[in-house]
Order: structure tokens, then C-alpha cells, then sequence
């Protein structure tokens, strides 16, 4: 019945290169979804934001513009990237976001999909498993530190990581609740804290005491050198991994090359209170160099697009939108990232057409 129906308000940010495409892929199929599962609706407002606007207005976001979107349930990202001038879109507008929005959880889940070959050797559907945990809020991109004598032979610069006990005690805690709600229960905590002897430790002490809170959860320490080496040599060990702002970034782009392409991946920027919406997006980046061009991979954004339904509390709709996304690549209908020679209009049709085999 109409009455008890949930309804979400999704806003969507297409922003710089191919994040417009990708994300109207994602639209088309959302709405294919509501419309054959009946049982819950989305509605959806377009924010047209991104650096062609900052070039024309000098702005970004618009005045007001980041209490307009505070009123819906989920945003559904592009990509930012575009080189006007620097990476300002990056702070311009993604940081924009996050910042304000306190999304200070960001999650990166990986796996090999059916019918596609990873690099990885011998490693197969359900081999790799994995959801990476990102501290999003501090860390090495706090933006602290600065640069003296500039030009000079004596120039120096520093760049200062912030570890807050606060920051990092949530962080770790939401990575702790993130495995336990796995099936395998499996939380590796990574840091580097034999060679940097003071955020990194805090980090080591503030996991040994959340810890204590998560008896079910099994738990174990990597430095993060020694991390890279896991992820590829043994990678079916691994199941939930947390790290820093920096030190994620680089193992969940390992993480992605490792499943097979950079165009499959996605990623949630979480506010885990859930007093600001969350913001969803691939972690691929604007790709100028296919813009345009309608072979964008729009999977990562598919994928993206069921982490914001389970997020939302639709999590049989997310499940039954991966298994359709699922049995397209199976049926080796992919980009050319993944080996295939498929537009991104034919692989988003193919998954309308799944779906309706559901139904
Ligand atoms: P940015 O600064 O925006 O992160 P980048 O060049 O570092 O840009 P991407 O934009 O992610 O990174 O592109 C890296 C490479 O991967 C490019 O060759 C791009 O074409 C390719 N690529 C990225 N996303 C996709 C996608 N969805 N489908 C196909 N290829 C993609
Ligand atoms: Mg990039």
C-alpha cells in the first residue's frame, strides 16, 4: 500500500568528465528498480555542480546550496578532476561536501566480479572479499603544514597528519561494527606504527581498547608496507581492513587494480550519526580522456548507486540490483576497461533487462 511505501530523496551530483554520464546510467537503472519492486520510491533532484559552473560563476556550491541538499536522504556522486586551475574541485566542491556533512567514514568495498579475470593469478569470484575503511576527516590531508624560503635551495615544507583520539576512536569503532555485521567477523587494523612513533601509536592503543567492546569480532594488526604484500599473496586472509586518510587511499586503488578495473569500484562517504546525508560515489575520477565518448564503465557507479539503497535501509532492492549487475558481466557484457567492447548505454540496458528477468 501507497501509505506505508518509503520514499528517499536522492540528490545527484554529477560534477567534472564522465560522473554525469555515469551517474544518469545509475538514474536509469534506480528507476527501472522502483519501478518493477513497487515497494519502496526514490525522487530524485539534479545538482548541476561542477567546475564548468565554477568557471562560470566562480562557485562551486551556490549560496545556500549545501542547506538544499542537506534535506535529502542520500547523494549520488560523479566525479570531480577537471584541472581549473590545480585540483580546486577536489576541494571545491567533493571536501565541500564531506567536510561540512561530517562523512567522516569512508568505505571502499572490493570483489572480483562473476566472469571477469583479475590480474591477480589464480584468484577467482569470491576470492577477494574485502571492504576498506577510510578515515575521511583528518589524518595526512588535514591541510596542515606549509612552505618556507619558497623557490629557494633551503625551501622547506611540512606536511602535519592530525590523529584525534575522538577521530580516531569513531573511525575505529565503525570499522569494528562494519565486520561485525560480516559474515566472517574479520577486522584488520593497519598502521605504520614501528617508523611513526605518534599518531600511528594512538591508533594501535585506541584499537586494542575498541576492541574490547567487539568480543566477536577477530582482530589483527598489519603495518602497512607489509599490508601491500598481504593483499596480494594472500588475499583471501583479509576481510574488513581500516586505515588512515592516506594509507587507504593507496591500499583501496591496490584493492581495485586487484579485482580488475578502477571502473568497477565504489565508494560511501558516511556520516555513521547520520545527522547529515551520506554521499555515494565511484572512486574512479573524471577520466577527461573518455569523456564524452559513451564507454564509461558505468558499474562502479551501479554498485555505488546499491551501497546508497542498503545504506537508506533498501537492502533486498541493493541485493537484487548487484546480482543483476552481476549477471551482465558474467555474460561478458563489459566495457573495454574489463576486456569487453560494450558502450555504457548497452550495459546499463543489459542490466534493465536483468532486472526485469526478477520480477
Ligand atoms: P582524477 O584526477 O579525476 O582522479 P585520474 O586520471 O587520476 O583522474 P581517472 O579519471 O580515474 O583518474 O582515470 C584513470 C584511468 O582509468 C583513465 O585512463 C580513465 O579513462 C580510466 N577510467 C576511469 N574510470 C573509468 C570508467 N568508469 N570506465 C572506463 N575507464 C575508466
Ligand atoms: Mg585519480
Amino acid at each position: 500500500p501507497i501509505a506505508t511505501q518509503h520514499s528517499y530523496s536522492i540528490a545527484t551530483i554529477g560534477a567534472d568528465g564522465i560522473g554525469p554520464e555515469v551517474v544518469d546510467a545509475s538514474v536509469q537503472v534506480l528507476k527501472k528498480l522502483v519501478e518493477l519492486n513497487g515497494s519502496f520510491n526514490l525522487s530524485f533532484t539534479n545538482f548541476d555542480w561542477s567546475s564548468d559552473t565554477y568557471k562560470k560563476t566562480g562557485k562551486y556550491i551556490p549560496d545556500g546550496g549545501l542547506d538544499e541538499l542537506k534535506k535529502h536522504d542520500a547523494i549520488l556522486f560523479g566525479a570531480v578532476g577537471a584541472p581549473v586551475p590545480d585540483h580546486i574541485s577536489l576541494w571545491g566542491l567533493r571536501l565541500a561536501i564531506c567536510q561540512p556533512f561530517q562523512q567522516y567514514a569512508n568505505v571502499r568495498p572490493t570483489k572480483i566480479f562473476r566472469g571477469t579475470s583479475p590480474p591477480l593469478r589464480n584468484a577467482e569470484h569470491g576470492d577477494l572479499d574485502w571492504v576498506i575503511v577510510r578515515e575521511n576527516s583528518e589524518g595526512e590531508y588535514a591541510g596542515q603544514g606549509g612552505r618556507s624560503h619558497q623557490g629557494q635551495p633551503w625551501e622547506v615544507a611540512t606536511e602535519v597528519a592530525i590523529f584525534t583520539r575522538h577521530s580516531v576512536e569513531r573511525l575505529i569503532r565503525f570499522a569494528f561494527e562494519t565486520a561485525q555485521k560480516r559474515p566472517r567477523k574479520l577486522l584488520t587494523v593497519v598502521t605504520k606504527s614501528n617508523a611513526q612513533r605518534n599518531g600511528m601509536v594512538l591508533w594501535d592503543e585506541v584499537a586494542v581498547q575498541v576492541a574490547q567492546d567487539f568480543p566477536d569480532v577477530k582482530w589483527d594488526k598489519m603495518l602497512v608496507d607489509a599490508m601491500t604484500c598481504r593483499m596480494v599473496l594472500d588475499p583471501k586472509s583479509l576481510d574488513t581492513i581500516v586505515a588512515t586518510n592516506l594509507h587507504a587511499d593507496i591500499l583501496s586503488d591496490l584493492a581495485a587494480a586487484l579485482a580488475g578495473s578502477i571502473g568497477i569500484a565504489p565508494t560511501s562517504n558516511l556520516d555513521p550519526t547520520r545527522q547529515n546525508p551520506s554521499m555515494f560515489e565511484p572512486i574512479h575520477g573524471s577520466a577527461f580522456d573518455i569523456t564524452g565518448k559513451g564507454v564509461a564503465n558505468p558499474v562502479a557507479t551501479f554498485w555505488t548507486a546499491a551501497e546508497m539503497l542498503t545504506w537508506v535501509g533498501e537492502e533486498e532492492a541493493a541485493t537484487v540490483l548487484m546480482d543483476a549487475v552481476e549477471a551482465v558481466t558474467e555474460r561478458g557484457i563489459a566495457t573495454r576497461d574489463l576486456g569487453g567492447s560494450a558502450g555504457t548505454k548497452e550495459v546499463t540496458e543489459a542490466v534493465c533487462q536483468e532486472l526485469e528477468k526478477v520480477y
